[in-house]
Formats: structure tokens, sequence, C-alpha cells
């Protein structure tokens, strides 16, 4: 008798294009089919065939206490009981502004928005617009959302499925943004030279997570800032994955280095659709009605997805999480190297806090060149393996691994004998 979910995935395909809403989602390369999700609590979920695996996708970063935290549940149905959308300032917003600003010392003022991609592609109109240049600089493999002008050489589901330059992006477009790989500090010297007084921007992901996960070389985002200051450039960077998740105040508060904008999303949302921009007040007053630059949205400050992220994100702050975060990584990560060096197997583990991935080839991996070597085999037999024994880690090798706050150390340590057998088998 066929599953559920391949019945569910039958019947989606006939009227979901590839039966999925996100790319990602889709088992493509793997050799199987996508489970559906019949509910999720804590580090857990139970696919609608009734079997168990413990979760490190965490809705791809959002779920960083886990999955339906009571903390969270409480507000959003304290929240909806006052209405669940209103168009008119709620008392939320005022509330998570200045969580966002006094978390994130580079923010001065923000503007929610509804997801990553509106935030960086808020992001990009609003550097346009206060620099009046049009050319943007991003790095091969990061991913900013499917905006336009950043669907080039992006990663994430468009590098997994070979589409990191999407059709339907006019090269009118595409012309106006220079992709150069990370870490490359010449390569960026170099664009802004060639490009005198044109370059508005240099948008990145401060610690890489879409193609794979890697890290800036010591002193590049340094040496980025102290180029966009010369030359008059914003420096953006998205921590749509890496805000409120590495850190408190995200990657820039590790790295100590100041953007002049700041794309959030993800944890801030506690699981409804939320993002976020920010930065220097001067930039953010560009925007209608202060200023010439648009940007608006009819659901943005929702109070159910301000309450739900306000109560998760002083959920953290409360428990210390992102000190959980670190310890239950450490524990991943050194169960993980002692198989690794037992096995002999030429595989290379990155992690910064609850962030992980794993790459099939010896490293370093620094960019995305280096990413693309990993051996997508050894990862299909890996993830696979990993799958069937209850173990849920994201469905392609350019994808990031989270953990949250309530995964327990016996469940860590049930997924390093997991990892093990699955290396070694
Ligand atoms: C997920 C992600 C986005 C896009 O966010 P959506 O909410 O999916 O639109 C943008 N940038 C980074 C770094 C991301 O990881």
């Amino acid at each position: 008798m066929a599953s559920r979910s391949a019945e569910l995935f039958a019947r989606a395909q006939r009227r979901i294009p590839g039966g999925v809403n996100s790319p990602v989602r889709a088992f493509r390369g793997l050799g199987r089919e996508p489970f559906f999700v019949e509910r999720a609590a804590g580090a857990n979920i139970w696919d609608v065939d009734g079997k168990e695996y413990i979760d490190y996708v965490g809705t791809w970063g959002p779920a960083s206490l886990g999955h339906a935290p009571a903390v969270v549940i409480d507000a959003i149905r304290a929240a909806a009981e006052h209405g669940v959308s209103f168009g008119i300032p709620n008392p939320y917003e005022v509330e998570m502004a200045e969580l966002i600003c006094r978390w994130v010392p580079s923010i001065q003022k923000v503007r929610m928005v509804n997801s990553g991609t509106e935030a960086t592609m808020s992001c990009v109109r609003l550097a346009r617009g206060f620099t009046k240049r049009d050319k943007i600089i991003k790095f091969e493999g990061c991913y900013h959302g499917h905006v336009d002008s950043l669907l080039v050489h992006a990663g994430s589901g468009a590098l997994t499925h070979g589409q990191p330059d999407s059709a339907g992006v006019p090269a009118e477009f595409a012309d106006l943004t220079i992709a150069l790989p990370f870490n490359d500090i010449d390569a960026v010297r170099a664009a802004f030279r060639e490009n005198p007084g044109e370059i508005a921007a240099v948008i990145l992901e401060p610690v890489p997570a879409n193609a794979g996960l890697y890290f800036p070389k010591p002193g590049f985002l340094e040496a980025l800032r102290r180029e966009c200051t010369m030359y008059g450039a914003l420096l953006i960077f998205d921590e749509v994955m890496t805000g409120f998740r590495v850190a408190r105040g995200g990657a820039q508060e590790i790295y100590r280095v100041q953007p002049d904008l700041t794309a959030l999303g993800k944890v801030i949302g506690g699981g409804l659709p939320v993002g976020a921009f920010g930065g220097r007040e001067e930039i953010m007053d560009q925007l209608s009605p202060l200023g010439p630059v648009y940007q608006a949205g009819t659901l943005s400050g929702n109070p159910l997805a301000m309450a739900a992220g306000l109560a998760q994100l002083r959920e953290l702050e409360r428990i210390d999480g992102w000190k959980k975060l670190e310890e239950l990584g450490a524990q991943l990560e050194s169960a993980v190297q002692d198989s690794l060096g037992r096995t002999g197997i030429g595989a290379t583990f990155h992690r910064i806090g609850s962030m992980f991935c794993l790459f099939f080839m010896a490293g370093p991996v620094t960019d995305l060149a280096s990413a693309k070597r990993s051996d997508q085999e050894q990862f299909a037999r890996f993830f696979n393996r990993c799958l069937d024994a209850g173990v849920y880690f994201a469905p392609s090798q350019f994808e990031t691994g989270f953990i949250s706050t309530a995964h327990t150390p016996q469940q860590i340590e049930r997924t390093a004998r997991v990892v093990d057998a699955s290396l070694s088998s």
C-alpha cells in the first residue's frame, strides 16, 4: 500500500509545480520523494505515516527554540484573540523595532516585512536610492532570496537544482549585478576600480550558509567595510539566517564589523512569515513617507507575527539560548569529528554555534568553487541513511543544519550514533 506521503505527493504534483511551494523541499537528486509532516514538537517531527524524526532543518532556520514552543504558541493565541491583522499601527511593532535596535547596534531604524526576500530586495532598492547608483556586488553561492537582481550565481535551491542564474531575469537587470568569489578581496577592489562611481552596495551573507557553510577569512569583512566606505558604497549584511541565530546580535556581533544596512528574517518571526531590514538612520529615512524610496506591505508588522517573534526572541534571551546552542553544537561537532577520525573519511565539518555542515571532501572550503567539490553521491547516500534511521538533515549538500534549544544532549548523542553508522556502512 502506498504511504500517505506518497499519495499526498502524487496529488501535490498535479496541482503544485514540482509538488512543493519552495524548491528546497523537493528531494530531487536524492532518489526519493519528500515526506509530509503531520506535526512537530521540540526537536521532533512526525510524518503523516507516523514515522518520527529528530529534525535538524528547523523550518530552515526559524525554529531556534524547536517546534511549537509554548511561549510562542501562547503569544500567538493571545494576540489572535485581539484580531489577526489591522493595517493600522499596533504596539507590538514598536516593541519589535526597539528590541532589534537594542540587540543590533548598527540598526538605528528598522522596517518590518514578510520574508527575507522582501528584506534584501528592499535593502538593494534603498541602497540604490540613497547612493543614486545602480550596480551591486554580490558573491557567488550567497543566496539572498528570489530577488531578480540577486538571482545571479545564487545559492540554496537555485544551486541545488542547477539554476544559479534564473530564467526570467532580464539581462539588463543581471548586468547590474557583479558576482565575485567569496573571500576574494582583490576581486572586490578590482570591481570598484573598474566601475568608478557606479557601485551602490556590496551585499553578502557575512557567514555564507546557502552553499553549504563556510566562513569569512580573517580580515575579509573588515576589508569590505573599508572598501565600501572609501568608494561611497553601502555594505549590506544579509543576516536573514545568521541574525539572532549565531549570536544575539548576529554575525556582525561576532566579527565586530558594522554594515550600513542589515536584512533579517527567519528567527525573527518565531516561525511566522517575517522579515526586517534596518540600518543607519540617514539611510532608512530615505524610505517613504519621509523620503523618495517606496516600500510598503499590507501585512507588514502583522500582530501575530510580531507577537510570535517577540516571544521567541525574549525567551532566547531569558534562557541564554545562544550559550545553550553553542554547547549542543560543540557536542555534535566533537562526536562527528571522532567519527571522521575513526572512519578515515576525508570529510570536512564546519560549525558556528548551532549551524553546521558536512562536506564530503578534504578541506579547506572557503567559497562556492571549493564547496562544489564535495562528493554529491556520498552526500546523498549519507542523507538517505540518516533519514531512514530517523535523523532529518537538510536534503541538499548546499544547505546548513540547525540545532535548537529543544534538542537534548541525549538526542545529539543518538544523532551522533546515526551519523557514525551512516558514515561507516
Ligand atoms: C532564507 C534566506 C533568504 C530568503 O528568505 P525568505 O524568507 O525565504 O524569502 C535570504 N537570505 C538568506 C541569507 C537566507 O538564508
